[in-house]
């Protein structure tokens, strides 16, 4: 399979010219089945998922979007998504199940007025949300294991990828240091490609700690203590400039392969 990243910030956009080279779009990461010429299957619809509606030519998006949770830099792209909201689109949400309610009912409850002029329901095309509880199922031919994580304010998930033995996870907002649980260690374990919250600095642990989220630190060591080949670091700090993430990776020693995520990066998998 193929990621291509879409939007890499975490909390909200960072325009500017600061922001240019690893891109100021909110997480979004588009996937690319081995043997699908386009992306069938979306990791969260931030701000990034816009930029899909370009690589999709034309077409109209047909596949799932799984969200990780239902903060704002996770879901703010879905009702701009074009290739989406038309009506040859075929498109599938899903989102953590959390409080008995239908993911339809999840959804609107950031996406209706007076908060947003639409409901879920305003979108144009054949569009399904489905509140998913943690496990293990197939989606768009991949096989797909929702595990939940550590955050703040609802319930997150971290998702993992799997394709011809190959597996790629997906933890975008993660407080490993409150506490990381055996569920997800055994669903991480000897993932090829770990793309992990990055979003502070060993010095600003403090806040990483209050917002529910990871430092550069917390993301290397996840990777190393499940044996993952490569980590992607992710969901930067929208007060992070281009020249602050040149150098974030080389904040902490190691042997594994690490990447610094920025928009439009494509790694095969
Ligand atoms: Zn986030
Ligand atoms: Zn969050």
């Amino acid at each position: 399979m193929k990621l291509t990243f879409l939007g890499v910030r975490g909390s909200t956009c960072a325009p500017g010219a600061g922001f240019v080279r690893y891109g100021g779009h909110t997480s979004s990461v588009a996937v690319t089945p081995a043997g699908a010429t386009t992306p069938t299957l979306v990791l969260d619809a931030g701000t990034g998922l816009r930029s899909l509606t370009g690589m999709l030519g034309g077409a109209a998006f047909r596949g799932t979007i799984l969200v990780s949770h239902l903060h704002w830099d996770h879901v703010q792209g879905l009702p701009f998504f074009a290739a989406g909201d038309r009506p040859d689109a075929t498109v599938r949400v899903v989102v953590p199940a959390q409080d008995d309610r239908s993911g339809r009912d999840l959804l609107a409850q950031l996406m209706s007025p007076p908060g947003f002029p639409i409901t879920p329901e305003g979108l144009v095309g054949d569009w399904r949300f489905d509140a998913l509880e943690p496990g293990t199922t197939q989606v768009e031919g991949l096989g797909v294991t929702a595990v939940e994580v550590e955050h703040k304010g609802g319930r997150t998930y971290g998702y993992v990828l799997e394709e011809d033995g190959r597996r790629v996870a997906y933890v975008p907002d993660h407080a490993p240091a409150v506490g990381v649980s055996d569920a997800l260690l055994a669903a991480l374990d000897g993932v090829d490609v770990l793309v992990h919250d990055a979003q502070f600095l060993e010095w600003e642990r403090p806040r990483a700690r209050d917002y529910g989220h990871a430092t550069v630190d917390d993301a290397v060591h996840l990777a190393e203590r499940v044996g993952a080949a490569k980590v992607v670091l992710f969901h930067h700090s929208p007060g992070r400039v281009d020249d602050d993430l040149d150098t974030m990776a080389d904040v902490v020693p190691t042997e594994l392969d690490i990447v610094t995520a920025s928009e439009g990066l494509e790694l095969e998998i």
